[in-house]
């Protein structure tokens, strides 16, 4: 393992310069560790609203070390200069690796990467935050797919420590080994996953979930079931909580993913709690009203 890993180290392109596509949730996350931890990172996205909003957000977090003691105003300044907000293609130009992170849309994904492969150099690597949409498919939007593979981080960004990596049936090993480099220059554990519905991480959740449906079907209390997975089990929250952090919109949509790629195993009959609070439009924390109201 250590001989593999020198060799993918040495396969790894250095990446002095980034950008991400879309400032939202999760580029405005991205963007944040990245400049955190000194790369530097142009964040593009088509709304000027949703660029302030992502500085905005990099900004609190900083804020908040400084009053913790953990940085500086100095430190903060540094790390704030580090991202450069943009309307223009032009500004992810020199970018030795861009993550798109737009809309969860394989059309609107489709479009962006084939935009990205038109601004940046040859040899630039493309990554795609994707949660659910396979990678083989938004490979071919690009003229060459060696260069692409996903690199799915988790919410809140800064906080997750885990990134997936994964890996297309194109993707070459430089591609795989300088996302790797990336992501642990970011302070983040990555994995090397192949590309299937799920991925690795929500081939475990969902299941989760649906056994969490399941007691629910059968009369269970959402409240309770939290307080013994939180509590007697020790994790840090239970399904209920996780879903209204995740959003019932995005847990929607993926347990659908999930029940495509894996009928036999992830098929259901009739609706289940998902699907009542996503209709319903209790969303979770992202509008206030989920399985629990938050004010
Ligand atoms: P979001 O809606 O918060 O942000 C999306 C941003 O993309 C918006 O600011 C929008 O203006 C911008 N955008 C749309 N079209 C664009 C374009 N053509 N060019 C540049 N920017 C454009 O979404 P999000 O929750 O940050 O999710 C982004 C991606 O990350 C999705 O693929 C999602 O599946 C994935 N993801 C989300 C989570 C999560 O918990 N939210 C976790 C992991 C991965």
């Amino acid at each position: 393992v250590k001989g593999k890993a020198k060799k993918a180290g040495k396969l790894a392109k250095p990446v002095t310069q980034a950008a991400v596509l879309g400032a939202g949730i999760m580029g405005g996350g991205i963007a944040y560790q990245s400049a955190s931890k000194g790369t530097p990172i142009v964040m593009k996205d088509i709304n000027q609203a949703a660029l302030d909003l992502g500085l905005n957000e990099a900004a609190k977090l900083l804020s908040a070390q400084v009053e913790r003691g953990r940085s500086t105003p100095d430190k903060m300044a540094k790390v704030l200069n580090n991202i450069t907000p943009s309307l223009d293609y032009a500004a992810i130009k020199s970018a030795n690796i861009v993550v798109e992170a737009v809309v969860e849309n394989p059309k609107v994904k489709s479009m962006v990467l084939a935009e990205v492969e038109g601004q940046v150099a040859d040899d630039a690597i493309i990554a795609s935050n994707t949660s659910t949409i396979s990678i083989d498919l938004l490979a071919k939007s690009l003229k060459n797919p060696a260069r692409f593979c996903g690199m799915h981080f988790f919410n809140p960004v800064h906080k997750m420590p885990l990134v997936e990596v994964i890996r297309g049936k194109d993707t070459s090993e430089e591609t795989v080994a300088s996302v790797v480099a990336y992501a642990s220059k970011m302070g983040k554990t990555p994995i090397v996953v192949n590309d299937c519905p799920g991925f690795f991480v929500n081939r475990v959740l969902f299941p989760y979930f649906a056994g969490f449906n399941g007691l629910l079907a059968d009369g269970g209390d959402f409240v309770a079931i939290d307080k013994v997975m939180e509590k007697q089990f020790g994790w840090p929250m239970g399904p209920a909580y996780l879903l209204d952090v995740v959003g019932l919109d995005t847990g929607h949509h993926a347990q659908a993913v999930m029940a495509e790629g894996f009928p036999d195993r992830m098929g259901k009959s009739g609706k289940d709690a998902i699907d009542v609070m996503y209709e319903a439009g209790r969303l979770g924390q992202k509008n206030s009203k989920g399985f629990y109201q938050y004010s």
